[in-house]
């Protein structure tokens, strides 16, 4: 079993930052339902600060988004939230907060895909700047790739595809010796089974799309940091931006965090079950799952993190066929792309990859990545054992 979350963690996700005497003691906060404050006076207009939780106009704040800042920076350990549209919208706003043309990135290998597509495709060409990507087992291969013009480590630990896990207080006591900003996709563990900014890295990233939602029914990122003049700069840049959360989204976050401890132990000890099964299966060549003492970076994920979530991936022993057959045959696991949310889900993810892509991440077509939501362990190896009767 998971340890609970800690006991800030819990008053985080159900009280923090709401005040119902303010809003006739709903005991839910509303949904401001806004894009502007209004003012008496000229002088009262002119003396707003945004960064005091004072508003004028919903782009650069709203009273029921502040609320879900408020939790998620109790929860991460920082100073401020700022939350976005989306998660790319968070990690395009950490980048550009960071880095400058010319800059020199360290990016983990398995980040996501369209991190690396918003580096190879449009910072670089663009903006000069230039990525080397390591596989990230080793402090060593970071401090290999450090560059004089390197401004910005970017991490994902565990990784969402192999789940990699790289040794965060290593590379955040080797990035601050040179002066480097570290940046983490936290997403896999949530803010309460991991803690990045208190091993000492700079940023964390979460899609609030995944767990923090937690029913796939919205879209939305937050950048959080224990720096509290970075993290004004990046609300100000969010502002002419324009990637703002909206309120609606904001009030599901806050409804999705208040139950984000139950949900994770369950997906839990619902992925455990699931992969020990998969582990044991003839047809399966390789589990991907950092709770599996089998995973070669076992104990550091032990160490770092105090949980796992619900995400997994396996290597069939079968043809592409064989992938396709088992794939289209799960019942429960429908098939698409996210995770996070309260169902599970099957995609054959590197089943159509280039040649190219596969070379560069090591890897086969015959990888499929599970998401185990909250049908039950039993429900869910079930359908797995019936599709696989079926290769
Ligand atoms: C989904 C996902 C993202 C992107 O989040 P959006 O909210 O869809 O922009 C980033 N990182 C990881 C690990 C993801 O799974």
């Amino acid at each position: 079993m998971a340890e609970r979350a800690d006991r800030d963690d819990l008053l985080a996700m159900t009280h923090v930052g709401e005040d119902p005497h303010k809003y006739m003691k709903a005991v839910t906060p509303p949904v401001f339902m806004t894009s502007l404050h209004v003012f008496d006076t000229v002088k009262d207009y002119f003396s707003v600060d945004i960064f005091k939780d004072e508003y004028y106009y919903g782009r650069a704040s709203n009273p029921t988004v502040t609320i879900l800042e408020k939790k998620l920076a109790a929860l991460e350990h920082g100073s401020r939230a700022v939350v976005f549209s989306a998660g790319m919208a968070a990690c395009a706003a950490a980048i550009l907060a960071v880095c400058k043309a010319g800059s020199h990135i360290i990016c983990i290998r398995e980040s996501y895909g369209p991190v690396q597509h918003l580096l190879d495709e449009f910072l670089c060409k663009k903006y000069e700047i230039t990525v080397t990507y390591v596989e990230g087992k080793t402090v060593k291969e970071f401090e290999d790739a450090i560059r004089p013009e390197t401004d910005m480590i970017i991490l994902e630990s565990p990784s969402t595809l192999v789940f990699n896990v790289v040794d965060l207080e290593g590379v955040a006591k080797l990035a601050k010796k040179h002066g480097i900003i570290t940046y983490i996709d936290n997403t896999y563990s949530t803010p309460i089974f991991q803690k990045p900014l208190d091993m000492g890295i700079d940023i964390v990233m979460h899609t609030m799309t995944k767990y923090i939602g937690g029913h796939s029914d919205l879209i939305g990122g937050v950048l959080i940091s224990k720096d509290e003049e970075f993290m004004r700069k990046v609300m100000v840049q969010r502002d002419w931006f324009g990637g703002v959360l909206g309120p609606m989204e904001a009030w599901l976050a806050i409804r999705g965090l208040r139950t984000l401890d139950v949900r994770m132990q369950r997906h839990y000890e619902t992925a455990m079950e699931v992969a020990k099964f998969l582990e044991g299966h003839p047809k399966i060549k390789r589990v991907f799952y950092t709770g599996l003492p089998s995973h070669p970076q076992y104990e550091l994920a032990r160490k770092q993190q105090k949980g796992e979530c619900g995400l997994m991936s396996v290597e069939i022993d079968g043809s592409l066929e064989d992938i396709e057959t088992f794939v289209d045959n799960l019942k429960l696991f429908e098939k698409g792309a996210s995770w996070g949310g309260f169902e599970s889900l099957a995609i054959a993810y590197t089943y159509n990859w280039s040649d190219e892509e596969l070379a560069f991440h090591g890897l086969t077509r015959n990888i499929v990545r599970l998401h185990c939501g909250l049908e039950g362990a039993e429900n869910l190896i079930d359908d797995l054992k019936q599709a696989l009767d079926k290769i």
